[in-house]
């Protein structure tokens, strides 16, 4: 156990600080009276989640290119779906590893291969199938895997409204650059708009009314 010479406590658990007045604490901290709670989720769920999503995705850009693309040029560009497959595996893994900064290391992945393939797209002349596809395809992998991490695993109350925050950077950053009309074709930011909805709507029904009281706490209504 430790002391607070301050506020003349002893303090049980693992405190690195007073949990009263943040000041510094004495002696030996010990273990801490509540038992540990591991990370609850099915590795052998998740994996499968994540196989069959990736199968579906596979699927639905064989279906596109059958269905969609014979009069549109530049066919070749939905093969980047791998892209997306690449993306979602390597969220849900960051998710499993790291679970703690999942939406921070979300974000500098979605910026930083964003960024490489902007790069690579003006490398190539511009013709601006970075943001009209690798972008939305890799905000839409992310909200992919964001919504198997939301089903599959539990989470803090906090931890969702950073991830309905993370949902609308994702879906909103594609239709920014639509509404700018920095994109060839519309199609693969409104599919990860309309994603995005779909993301929000399954967080609302995870945890919606503890998330409106989290807020309501917080923002002191
Ligand atoms: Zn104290």
């Amino acid at each position: 156990m430790s002391r607070c010479r301050d506020c003349e406590v002893d303090v049980e658990g693992d405190w690195s600080r007073c949990p009263l007045c943040s000041g510094p604490l004495a002696g030996d901290p010990g273990v801490g009276p509540l038992p540990a709670v591991p990370l609850r989720f099915s590795r052998r769920r998740l994996l499968r989640a994540l196989v069959l999503t990736s199968i579906g995705v596979v699927l639905v850009s064989f279906a596109v290119q059958l269905l969609i693309t014979p009069g549109v040029p530049g066919l070749g560009v939905l093969r980047s779906v791998w892209l997306a497959i690449a993306g979602l595996w390597l969220v849900v893994l960051m998710a499993v590893h790291k679970r703690r900064n999942l939406a921070k290391s979300t974000v500098y992945f979605v910026v930083l291969v964003g960024l490489v393939t902007v790069y690579w797209d003006y490398l190539l002349g511009w013709s601006a199938w970075s943001l009209t596809y690798a972008v939305p395809i890799l905000c839409a992998s992310s909200l992919l895997a964001l919504m198997i991490i939301v089903h599959l695993m539990r989470m803090e109350v906090g931890e969702h409204i950073v991830y309905s925050g993370l949902v609308v950077l994702l879906g909103l950053t594609p239709l920014v650059f639509l509404g700018l009309r920095w994109v060839t074709t519309p199609l693969p930011s409104a599919i990860c708009g309309a994603l995005s909805v779909a993301a929000l709507v399954l967080l609302q029904l995870a945890r919606g009314a503890e998330t409106r009281h989290e807020l309501a706490k917080r923002l002191h209504l």
